[in-house]
């Protein structure tokens, strides 16, 4: 027995073994992650494109005090700033202490989520419907998006120049859209294709109506009538849909799931899950020494290109402002500064295993995900953050009772992915991957563990306080 024992404590001492959340969380901490599940789900909610996150960040930031942020003004420590990048992207600040000399502390995650963007020319009418056409954003199993309510969000700006907002299908009195998909009757050839074709991108259609003008010798009345309907509620003609941009998404709400409700079912998850975290852990850092900085970035799942992504320079913009205001080089601040690129990972599947090798997986559950690289085929297109950085992140959560773990996405050429961690590094800066692990990634209906979100948020927090 006493060997048995002298085994067990060499074991606990010497061996690594995953931690279930759950074994250590008290009772209070449960409830405390339930808690901010609420808001999450809320935010989830309001946020379904990332105009709408955009908004809906600053709402939140607003309410703790951040103010939009004055080119050439000088801040005093503890000041709150934001800058809107054309309502799709945002930047929060809190001033530090210290001066940004020695760096400052950016988390950076993403607002953009996979979806059916509307084509320039999207109306058409056949078979006596009308429909939208739509080109994809973002890697999507495309046979996910059929036979799903969809709601529609977007802007559009008319001939004269002003600018209508649209937003269909998250009222309960909302009519809904969707892609109609064959049924299994007449199957047979649909599923000879190979399934990524099961549904084609050209087949991504949105039903959009059916009722054409009554006793009308004319062609188009269905579609017609549609663009009569338009015209009635927003004063927008055919034309006016090349100046627009439509996002078609999921119409449902975030829900819990599972009897025990420990986890989280919701569309846009991947990346609002670290969104969200991070900027709750923003807005509840009250005097940081170093600046703080968090960063919800668009356009990371078409490959962070685009004025609005963390390809362009605006992050680099705005501390080389934060420089300025101390009259330093902000290669200086940048090349002190440390990152974490927050986006989510892949969580085990136990039905489809043999993607993952289970030693380097996240575990939903197991807490928030650390990732050394992410990239494809012997880590191509990744940051690889350095041992040196990773010892002292895992450090810091350790000293913070933070349940972290590490993990890869999926078995080595399994597939592979990017992350924007690769942008912030060529700044010079400390960067590594972090988040939360998620099921069904990229589909209508992505979901996470609640307490994996808490660590995600409490691991943030501790990464400003420090
Ligand atoms: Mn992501
Ligand atoms: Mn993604």
């Amino acid at each position: 027995m006493a060997e048995n024992k002298k085994i067990k404590d060499l074991k606990s001492k010497l061996l690594y073994e995953k931690q279930n959340v759950h074994k250590t969380l008290t009772n209070e901490e449960i409830t405390a992650a339930d808690n901010f599940c609420e808001g999450y789900k809320a935010f989830l909610d309001n946020g379904k494109t990332e105009r709408l996150a955009c908004n809906a960040a600053i709402t939140i930031a607003e309410k703790a005090g951040f103010k939009e942020f004055v080119q050439g003004k000088k801040y005093k420590a503890g000041s709150k700033i934001y800058v809107n990048n054309r309502g799709k992207s945002l930047i929060l600040a809190i001033i530090g202490k210290e001066s940004v000399a020695n760096g400052v502390n950016i988390i950076a995650s993403h607002i953009d989520s996979p979806r059916l963007d509307l084509k320039q020319n999207p109306l058409y009418e056949d078979g006596g419907m009308a429909y939208f056409k739509t080109h994809y954003y973002g890697g999507i199993k495309k046979y996910q998006w059929t036979a799903v309510p969809l709601a529609l969000h977007g802007v559009i700006l008319k001939a004269d120049g002003t600018a209508v907002t649209i937003c269909i299908g998250e009222d309960d009195n909302d009519p809904v859209f969707c892609v109609t998909d064959l049924l299994p009757h007449l199957a047979d050839a649909q599923y000879k294709r190979p399934a990524k074709d099961l549904i084609k991108g050209e087949e991504l259609n949105i039903l959009i109506g059916s009722r054409p003008f009554k006793d009308n010798k004319e062609t188009d009345t269905i579609k017609l009538g549609i663009m009569k309907l338009l015209n009635e509620k927003y004063g927008i003609t055919e034309r006016d849909f090349v100046s627009a941009e439509l996002e078609a998404v999921p119409a449902s709400k975030a829900r819990d799931i599972g009897f025990d409700k420990s986890l989280v079912g919701a569309y846009g998850q991947d990346d609002r899950v670290c969104a969200y975290t991070s900027l709750m852990a923003a807005i509840e850092t009250k005097s940081p020494n170093k600046t703080l900085v968090c960063v919800l970035a668009d356009k990371e799942e078409i490959g962070s290109y685009g004025n609005t992504g963390l390809g362009s320079l605006a992050l680099e913009y705005f501390i080389t402002d934060l420089a300025d205001m101390e009259n330093i080089p902000v290669r200086r601040v940048l090349s002190k500064s440390k990152c974490l690129s927050a986006d989510v990972s892949a969580g085990f599947d136990p039905t489809f295993p043999d993607v993952s090798e289970k030693n380097n997986a996240a575990f939903i559950n197991c807490g928030v995900v650390i990732s050394k690289f992410f990239g494809a085929r012997g880590k191509a297109g990744t940051n690889d953050a350095s041992a040196e950085y990773i010892g002292e992140i895992r450090q810091l959560f350790d000293k913070n009772n933070i349940i972290w773990q590490t993990a890869e996405m999926g078995k080595v050429d399994a597939g592979g992915a990017g992350t924007v961690a690769m942008l912030i590094a060529k700044m010079d800066v400390d960067t590594v991957d972090i988040g939360v692990p998620v099921l069904s990634m990229h589909s209508p209906m992505e979901v996470t563990a609640k307490s994996d979100i808490y660590m995600a948020y409490k691991s943030f927090k501790a990464f400003y306080d420090n």
